[in-house]
């Protein structure tokens, strides 16, 4: 008996390593499955913006809990999505508009994957709960210096070689680095 307890003692360290090394590789930095009730979501109308460092942006939805308000991102996703950096990212800029526009400093924000079916009813969903920590926020902070200085800079270089995404870029017209023949 204390054998067969040592094997699946054993086997659940396994499995639990194997999907540690599936999230690291996947890229999920941050971020724990939550439920979350969609009824208390409110639908964000006007967008946010902050004057020092020149960043505007949407949540999809806001909570209110006490005094707090946490920025809702809803992404279409699998079922077995998890949070990429750039998700990650973009929710860390909702929760620092959310701090610079409403003077409170969100503790966390929710990315919200969804796969749509024939009927709402039968969608699939998960959500993460994602913290706003000075880690994250200040990875925030270097990445839109980094978008600045490449701004400034004559030609930025293409940083990928995804003709999907040039496909669906709304530059592509325009742009020379594209990697499609349109
Ligand atoms: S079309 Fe140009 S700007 Fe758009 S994704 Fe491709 S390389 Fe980047």
């Amino acid at each position: 008996m204390m054998i067969i307890a040592f094997v699946i003692f054993i086997s659940g360290l396994f499995i639990l390593w194997q999907s540690l090394v599936l999230l690291k590789k996947e890229g999920l930095t941050e971020g724990h499955i939550i439920y979350t009730d969609t009824h208390l979501w409110n639908k964000v109308t006007a967008p946010l913006y902050d004057y020092d460092l020149k960043l505007t942006g949407k949540p999809d939805y806001i909570i209110q809990s006490g005094k707090q308000f946490i920025p809702i991102e809803v992404k279409t996703g699998k079922p077995n999505s998890i949070p990429t950096e750039a998700h990650i990212l973009q929710l860390a800029a909702y929760c620092y508009l959310i701090q610079h526009n409403f003077h409170q400093r969100p503790k966390y924000g929710i990315i919200h994957y969804i796969q749509p079916s024939i009927s709402p009813k039968t969608n699939k969903s998960v959500s993460f709960k994602v913290n706003y920590t000075n880690d994250l926020e200040n990875r925030l902070l270097s990445t839109i210096n980094q978008i600045r200085s490449i701004e400034k800079s004559k030609e930025p270089c293409r940083s990928h070689q995804s003709p999907y995404r040039c496909n669906h870029c709304g530059y592509h017209h325009i742009c020379n680095q594209k990697l499609i023949d349109q």
